[in-house]
């Protein structure tokens, strides 16, 4: 069973997030990813002096800067747009900040330090020289034409180019910032500096990008997934699985599944979900790749397209019964409710290709329970290791193959779970959740504090 909080422990952690909540007023989303990874850390602390001495904790949780801005851009009827930028480089104590860009209607200030807080135990875990970031927009670019999401591009580019540099800061892509963005900012960026450098990732393989970038997130969560299957003497073959999102990560998360023999029962969007009770085979697949990434379309016109899938409307895909559960869209996906439905199912193990898709109580039930639980701190990291592969190789000026990146991603996730056994494992029982913040956690710790008081 897994451990408890010692009330010596639990009255540090209140006390912590009193004092949290009350400097980030109206950031619940950064409130909730502090308090997951404080639950962790504080024994760690407490039973540090050094830590404590130098508020270690206290240090951790105050990004490094933020720079916010506005973004004036022209629509394709000529009148003028504002929307609202920042840029979070949250720590850079182990290397250059590195973290995606997120263009959604929902980005706000705290959403992004949620981010860009979770990013850099992410990073850290690869072990990889990388720091932790996190930027956005609340631009919508769904509705938007092809030219007017490149005004918008080309404009935030204009003052974003100002606080980032292949030494300081390496965005990258996240929810709504996709090849077509990255294409659009790095080509700004080229224009504005005349240097041709590795400023962002995810760039296109003709002009720097890696061989596997594309995939690296959901390839790598799923190569996560089966180690935790193996380290209990299961294989990921035959198992079913439900999957949500139809983006970036959802897709080649449900390619290497299939690829592996699991059976992928759903897929979903913001619209709804549909449930395949046949399995999604790679022939579907594609269709969905296609009809989100080439087309832009909604998830029920595959219900429309193929026998025996229904959709459901605004519903998320939780209440199919699983083995394994994949959040692959966005934070907050799995509810408490959610949680206990999954439980009551049978479901063995929750694998997060999304960032905090799961509330803390559903973390809680999951940990309880004591099935394997892997949050998106480590079983997503494979996007931002190979970002990092992209970088070694721009600044080498080479290009390496798609299988020695993607032997390079293996090797990496299989470090990341071998990190998460090391500091997470309580007799038979594995706290991924433990294991990933203190193996995060350690390395940038012990940075920091041989910089002294910075
Ligand atoms: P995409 O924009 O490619 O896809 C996002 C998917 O999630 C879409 O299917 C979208 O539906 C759905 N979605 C977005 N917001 C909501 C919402 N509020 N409710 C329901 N569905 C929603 O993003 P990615 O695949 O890149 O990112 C997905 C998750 O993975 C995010 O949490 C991201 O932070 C995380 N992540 C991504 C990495 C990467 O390399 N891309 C790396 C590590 C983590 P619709 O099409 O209707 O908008």
């Amino acid at each position: 069973m897994p451990e408890q909080q010692t009330d010596a422990v639990r009255d540090a952690v209140d006390h912590f997030m009193k004092g949290l909540i009350k400097r980030n007023p109206g950031e619940p989303e950064f409130h909730q990813a502090v308090h997951e990874v404080v639950e962790s850390l504080m024994p760690v602390v407490l039973d540090n002096e050094r830590y404590r001495q130098e508020e270690i904790l206290e240090r951790m949780t105050e990004p490094d800067r933020v720079v916010m801005f506005r973004v004036t851009w022209e629509d394709d009827e000529g009148r003028f747009r504002a929307n609202r930028a920042w840029r979070v480089q949250f720590n850079n104590a182990i290397g250059p900040y590195k973290g995606g860009l997120r263009f959604h209607p929902s980005v706000t200030l705290g959403v992004l330090k949620f981010l860009g807080f979770e990013q850099v135990f992410k990073n850290s875990l690869t072990g990889l020289p990388m720091g932790g970031a996190k930027g956005g927009s609340n631009f919508n670019p769904k509705g938007k034409s092809d030219h007017e999401v490149m005004r918008f591009c080309h404009s935030l580019m204009i003052e974003l180019h100002r606080h980032i540099g292949e030494d300081t800061d390496v965005p990258a892509g996240d929810i709504g910032v996709g090849a077509r963005e990255i294409g659009y900012l790095f080509g700004q960026y080229k224009r504005l500096e005349n240097r041709v450098t590795g400023i962002l990732t995810g760039k296109g393989l003709s002009f720097g990008g890696s061989h596997v970038r594309t995939e690296a997130t959901g390839y790598g969560c799923v190569y996560f997934c089966r180690h935790m299957l193996n380290e209990r003497g299961e294989e990921l073959k035959g198992k079913a699985v439900t999957v949500s999102g139809s983006g970036n990560v959802a897709i080649y998360a449900a390619q290497k599944l299939i690829a592996l023999g699991a059976k992928v029962l759903t897929l979903s969007d913001s619209s709804g979900f549909v449930h395949d009770p046949d399995g999604i085979g790679t022939d579907k697949l594609e269709f969905i790749r296609a009809l989100k990434e080439e087309r832009r379309g909604r998830i029920n016109e595959y219900a429309e397209n193929f026998k025996g899938v229904t959709f459901h409307k605004n519903k998320r895909p939780w209440n199919v019964p699983c083995d394994i559960a994949m959040p692959c869209a966005t934070q907050n996906e799995i509810s408490a409710t959610d949680a206990k439905t999954l439980l009551d199912n049978g479901v063995m193990a929750v694998c997060e290709g999304a960032n905090m898709p799961t509330t803390l109580e559903g973390v809680h039930a999951f940990i309880k329970a004591g099935i394997l639980y892997a949050p998106g701190k480590a079983a997503n990291a494979g996007g931002v290791a190979v970002s990092g592969l992209e970088q070694s190789q721009n600044a080498l000026r080479l290009s390496w193959s798609a299988e020695e990146v993607d032997e390079k991603l293996q090797t990496i996730m299989k470090n990341i779970h071998a990190q998460c056994v090391k500091y997470g494992k309580n007799g038979k029982h594995i706290n991924y959740v433990k294991g990933a913040n203190i193996g995060g956690f350690v390395r940038v710790a012990e940075a920091m504090s041989a910089y002294g008081a910075v």
